[in-house]
């Protein structure tokens, strides 16, 4: 069976990576407009500011919206059926993501605008990605 694909930090994403390797979910908020944005990028998306900073987020948010996936890609076959997001965060910013922990996944396990927050899943040595579940 073929390894599951991971990400490559590059140089304007590794502050983010290095955040989910010490199971902190970091982006970037705009010094001049006040909000946050994602994904990283060396302005800010809102006003074009320069003037940004990396901030911890709180990890939780809501259920944007999701599919629930049965035909995986080559990797992830013995995971499937499994839930592809779209998760609000508190502080603004949308993530795609899994939403982990849910048996058998159908859509009425799945309310959309239901609370969630982030688990860790440490995949390599170099690589955490930032699942949530249903709270
Ligand atoms: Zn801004």
């Amino acid at each position: 069976m073929p390894a599951k694909a991971l990400p490559v930090p590059t140089p304007e994403t590794a502050p983010f990576w290095d955040g989910t390797k010490r199971h902190e979910l970091r982006m970037q908020r705009c010094n001049d407009c006040a909000q946050f944005f994602f994904y990283p990028r060396p302005y800010c998306r809102h006003c074009f500011s320069a003037n940004t900073e990396w901030r911890t987020l709180s990890g939780r948010g809501t259920l944007h919206t999701y599919v629930i996936n049965h035909r995986p890609p080559p990797g992830w076959e013995e995971d499937a059926p499994y839930v592809i997001a779209i998760v609000e965060l508190a502080e603004g910013p949308r993530l795609m993501t899994n939403i982990v922990g849910i048996t058998d996944p159908t859509p009425d396990k799945l309310p959309i605008d239901a609370p969630v927050e982030v688990v860790w899943a440490d995949v390599s040595d170099e690589i955490t990605l930032p699942h949530f579940r249903l709270v």
